[in-house]
């Protein structure tokens, strides 16, 4: 059995068969055991039949189980349904590596900021990478939570319904909940949840209450109950099961979850990972680079194309294909990618040359978006909106 350590999640703790927190995942990860040890739900039939009910249809990165658990889903679904107000939270740590994958929970904020119409808020913790990373200064991750709003804003949204929250400049919307918020954790649940340590510094500590409070900011800006849905990846839960647990004694509405797996490295780890650059593609990456990573991408094919064309490949253990399936909306080119590579009929040389061109036209308009956001991001800054 997995057991929590310290926050640390060890499944298999004995055998160290992996690790979760929300800073480092290490093995391979059984994501349904993850789910069971975290007590998250799993997004089943009935989640996704109330969602294509309310949306007319499904975002296939739930629907392909990339986002695969939940927290509380139900209850925004419910609120929809009546007609009530709710709003859209995530964020990011800023930092210079941006990868693909880290867009990946931002494209389905989009669907559903353009299915429902809903309010998004966006958190750049630059404070936290400053806290609890060694190596950087807090003007570097200032300037990357600027950095990485241009990407996140190229994926289309409008400024009035994105609202860019930069922590050490908008602290004054996120203060007053932080305070109430902090009084609510003990330094022993906090140590407890995230595995600090008496060396761990006091700012580090402090700053949960900070990713906290975004989710009752809605609450508070509109003066009325607007929980928010957070699409994440798991490792984020600690911070909204401790959100979940103060939410109803300091009269907020529990915020719910939507969590997502971890992208993949392109070399075969469960999860990107800036240690290893030639596993990830960076929205910093030129084209000829991104050709060279996805061509050496590890597959599930036979070693030969002889062998290949004899017994097919192996598409449900190939990261090739789960790109595909991540970067292709298509299901007609989905499914037909699966057949053919388990029948033979397709060669990895030629599935990984279709990945590139569909992830290189995305990361062209990527770039052209990106170079335009350059003149507008104060319109999607939080304090243009709401004074
Ligand atoms: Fe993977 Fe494509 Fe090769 Fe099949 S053909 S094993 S999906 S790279």
């Amino acid at each position: 059995m997995g057991v929590l350590v310290g926050g640390y999640y060890l499944a298999g703790s004995e055998s160290r068969e992996f690790e979760v927190t929300p800073w480092e995942v290490r093995g391979k990860v059984d994501y349904l055991r993850l789910a069971r040890e975290f007590g998250v739900q799993l997004i089943d039939d009935n989640v996704v039949n109330t969602l294509r009910d309310l949306a007319g249809d499904v975002h296939y990165l739930i629907r392909r189980g990339y986002f695969y658990a939940h927290r509380g889903l139900d209850a925004i679904l419910q609120r929809q349904r009546s007609g009530a107000k709710w709003a859209l939270y995530n964020g990011r740590g800023p930092s210079a590596d941006l990868h693909i994958g880290h867009l990946v929970p931002w494209i389905l904020s989009k669907w559903f900021v353009d299915t429902f119409h809903v309010d998004y808020f966006f958190e750049l913790t630059d404070d936290e990478k400053f806290l609890v990373k060694e190596g950087y200064t807090l003007e570097q991750t200032n300037r990357y939570a600027y950095e990485n709003a241009l990407d996140l804003i190229a994926l289309g949204f409008t400024p009035d319904k994105l609202h860019i929250i930069v922590d050490t400049e908008d602290i004054k919307y996120l203060y007053k909940i932080a305070v109430k918020v902090g009084k609510k954790l003990t330094l022993s649940t906090i140590k407890h949840t995230f595995g600090f340590t008496d060396s761990t510094n006091v700012g580090a500590a402090f700053f949960p209450t900070l990713e906290i409070s975004v989710a009752f900011l809605p609450t508070e800006l509109y003066g009325e109950e607007v929980p928010v849905l957070i699409p994440t990846a798991i490792d984020q839960d600690p911070y909204f099961r401790l959100a979940r647990d103060v939410a109803e004694d300091l009269g907020y509405p529990k915020p719910s979850t939507i969590y997502s797996k971890f992208m993949p490295g392109l070399t075969g780890e469960d999860k990107m990972s800036a240690s290893n650059p030639d596993s990830a593609i960076y929205v910093t990456d030129d084209d000829k680079t991104i050709r060279r990573k996805i061509m050496n991408a590890l597959t599930g094919g036979q070693p030969t194309a002889e062998l290949q064309r004899k017994y097919g490949g192996d598409p449900d253990n190939c990261v090739v294909y789960k790109y595909h399936l991540l970067f292709q909306d298509s299901d007609v080119k989905v499914k037909e990618i699966y057949e053919n590579c388990r029948a033979g009929k397709l060669l990895c040389g030629e599935c990984k040359a279709m990945l590139f061109e569909r992830i290189s036209a995305f990361m062209k308009e990527h770039r052209e978006r990106r170079e335009r956001a350059k003149d507008n991001l104060e319109q999607y800054r939080i304090s243009v909106k709401f004074k």
